[in-house]
């Protein structure tokens, strides 16, 4: 089988192993296969000739497409691609029919909202098993969402499909942190419903070709597109690598909302109560993956959260936390295994509370009992912002 990836990015990996230690797959197997050498080394053999056999599908399956080798790589091997491409190949009998499903779901927000409304319904009547809740590391769904309104047009706000159907109050947050600095929010309509992270990931190029072409059309013009998952916004700014020129110039408009607010810092408002001699509160910043290695972007976060208490830093450089967009769900045993290992370097910080930029890090951590916010709420509640706090 010839993959679909650049065969000069597929060479270029040297195999000097110091992308090992900073693979989540790798530190808790300590497989060579299961580390960014090993991955690469059976992609090369796929793409020679060799069998597409269960070994190889564990291989490529078992990925958190979390990207750290990629920053810790010398000769900067492209690893996400070269894994997006191996899983594109495999796609037709890798990701099943009611996987496809599910992940078509997302693009329509009625449908999702919906079965959010019945999963809400089923919880409080303790009709959802236990096993299924701890495998989709399930918050606990919300009956009704706030609704939003847009306050003007200086920026986009992406709001997405997860997140708006189960974390809106995330949403409501960044409004009202945007608006204390006077920017005027517009909101998409439902075609920018999805972004095809996950389709990516899962290697289901066409549909997210598909996706991305919705998402553009639904957030038109020259303003810039603001958003507040470390997911989101990591597909977004690689729309160039799905549709050439006109998917980059698109991207190009993308930021993170912290990376964007960071360079209007002053703008920000003030804490409700001024910060004592002691730093305040103690806020531990989780990276979520697709911020740190994919868009390069933690620094903004602390640069935020600085002003409104004490960053503390965990002792790990950023590991994933194993969520990985549905790899929690996909890959249980693993991604559990990367999680015992976070939430030890966690409680180690001994923070009042984590941040996290990403819906999928906070519902993961936050079923292992992790107190985890997103920045924007935390930020919003020092404020007095948000009615819940206020
Ligand atoms: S993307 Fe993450 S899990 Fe996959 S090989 Fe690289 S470091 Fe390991
Ligand atoms: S991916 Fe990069 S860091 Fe890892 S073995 Fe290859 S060249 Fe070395």
């Amino acid at each position: 089988m010839t993959l679909p990836v650049d065969h000069d990015e597929l060479a270029a990996c040297v195999s000097c192993g110091l992308c090992l230690p900073h693979c989540p797959t790798f530190r808790v197997t300590g497989e060579e296969a299961l580390s960014p050498r090993g991955r690469i080394a059976a992609m090369r053999i796929v793409d020679g000739g060799g069998p597409t056999d269960g070994a190889f599908e564990r291989i490529i399956q078992t990925c958190i497409q979390c990207r750290a080798c990629e920053t810790a790589c010398p000769s900067s091997v492209p690893f996400g691609r070269l894994m997006e491409g191996t899983r594109q190949a495999l796609a037709r009998r890798s990701v099943p029919v009611w996987q496809r499903a599910a992940y078509r779901t997302l693009a329509y927000p009625r449908l999702l909202s919906a079965l959010t409304a019945i999963g809400a319904v089923a919880q409080r009547a303790h009709l959802v098993p236990p096993a299924l809740s701890r495998r989709l590391a399930l918050p606990r769904l919300p009956l009704r969402q706030p609704s939003l309104s847009p306050t003007g047009r200086d920026v986009w706000l992406f709001t997405g499909c997860v997140m708006n159907a189960w974390q809106r109050p995330v949403h409501v947050a960044s409004m009202k942190v945007l608006g204390s600095m006077g920017v005027g929010v517009a909101l998409p309509d439902t075609r920018a419903a999805c972004c095809g992270a996950l389709h990516v990931h899962a290697g289901l190029h066409d549909e997210a070709v598909r996706l991305a072409r919705r998402c553009m059309a639904a957030l038109p013009g020259p303003a810039p597109i603001l958003v507040d998952s470390a997911g989101c916004g990591a597909a977004l700014k690689d729309f160039g690598h799905l549709l050439g020129e006109e998917g980059e110039a698109f991207s190009s408009r993308v930021f993170d909302i912290h990376e964007w607010i960071a360079t209007r810092a002053d703008d920000l408002p003030r804490p409700k109560h001024e910060l004592n001699g002691d730093g305040g509160l103690r806020i531990a910043v989780q990276d979520p993956c697709h911020l740190r290695h994919v868009q390069r972007a933690e620094t903004p976060v602390r640069t935020v959260l600085a002003r409104y208490g004490e960053v503390v830093e965990l002792a790990d450089e950023g590991r994933c936390c194993g969520a990985g967009g549905a790899y929690s769900a996909l890959q249980p045993e693993l991604a559990g295994a990367v999680r015992t290992q976070k939430v030890a370097v966690i409680a180690a910080a001994r923070a009042d509370v984590v941040a996290s930029a990403n819906p999928g890090c906070a519902m993961w951590l936050s079923a292992a009992g992790v107190p985890v916010r997103h920045p924007m709420e935390i930020v919003a509640d020092m404020c007095g912002l948000t009615p819940a706090t206020s």
